[in-house]
């Protein structure tokens, strides 16, 4: 497959959106990172200075992935990373400023992203189909029933109560069914728990898709990258492929690119989200 950088002849933003009858949001890491969320660098040092000397790692996702000896020192990590990513609020708000882009428009998300953003600028649950879990659930690390529980009380205390990069023995938590350790609900393996919650975002998801075959379907896709491109990029460009009244725009900052096939279909920006979407929402009126 030939993957090109598209030419500046294709429609603009504001052309394609006016003529979509509907929206499909494709959102990876790129949409939160423009969001002011990031991984590494000065925010990782903030909160993750004592890990990174005793550890070596430099980036939260590394740190994520660490086998740590015992699970008291699991959760202090785990805690502080759950607090500040998913209960703190958005440094910025590129978030709001897509909602007020989609605003009025029959829309759907679809996202790999796992902090809650999306609800906590307000779009609608019913829209939003987070595929690979959420920072504020835990489930059964041995996935011994499908059930995922709210965190938030226990991860406010953990972060309230660890000391030298440990929290309590006794704040540890244990499965209510089995007794194993509990264990974020994310999907790094096959023991991710696809709870209630998301068989009906699913189910959203695949019927939006249904609803608008053959329709003018803008598919938007903000801050994907590589790492899983099998879960939202292939798809669009497939899906864009297959329906001649779709159209196809990718916003990513060093991976903006498209296959040749809808190419003629597709507008690609090489830029901050966040910069795209601002610029956009000031020019238009009301929006
Ligand atoms: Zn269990």
């Amino acid at each position: 497959m030939q993957l090109l950088k598209t030419n500046t002849k294709q429609k603009t933003l504001k052309e394609l959106l006016a003529g979509a009858d509907a929206v499909l949001i494709g959102a990876g890491a790129g949409l939160s990172a423009s969001a002011g969320f990031t991984y590494s660098g000065g925010r990782f040092e903030r909160y993750f200075g004592d890990f990174k000397r005793k550890y070596g790692f430099h980036d939260m996702y590394s740190g994520g992935f660490y086998p740590y000896d015992t699970l008291e020192e699991y959760w202090a990590y785990w805690s502080r990373y759950i607090w500040i990513n998913r209960y703190t609020d958005i440094p910025k708000p590129v978030y709001e400023t897509l909602l007020r882009l989609v605003d009025g428009k029959d829309y759907f998300v679809l996202t790999t992203n796992v902090d809650h953003c999306f609800q906590k600028a307000g779009f609608d649950k019913k829209c939003l189909f987070y595929t690979q879990g959420d920072y504020g659930l835990w489930q059964c690390s041995k996935a011994c029933h499908n059930k995922t529980y709210d965190n938030e009380k226990m991860v406010r205390q953990m972060t309230e109560e660890q000391k030298d990069m440990r929290v309590p023995a006794e704040i540890v938590p244990h499965c209510p069914v089995c007794g194993a350790p509990m264990t974020m609900n994310l999907r790094c393996d096959d023991t991710f728990v696809q709870d209630e919650g998301w068989y009906q975002a699913y189910g959203r998801y695949q019927d939006f898709l249904r609803r608008h075959q053959g329709v003018s379907v803008l598919y938007l896709e903000l801050g994907v990258g590589m790492n899983t491109p099998g879960i939202i990029k292939f798809p669009f460009w497939q899906q864009v492929r297959q329906n001649p009244l779709a159209n196809y725009v990718c916003i990513n900052r060093g991976e903006a690119y498209v296959p040749h096939e809808i190419e003629k279909r597709s507008l690609c920006l090489d830029s901050d989200i966040g910069t795209v979407l601002e610029e956009f929402c000031s020019a238009e009126p009301g929006k």
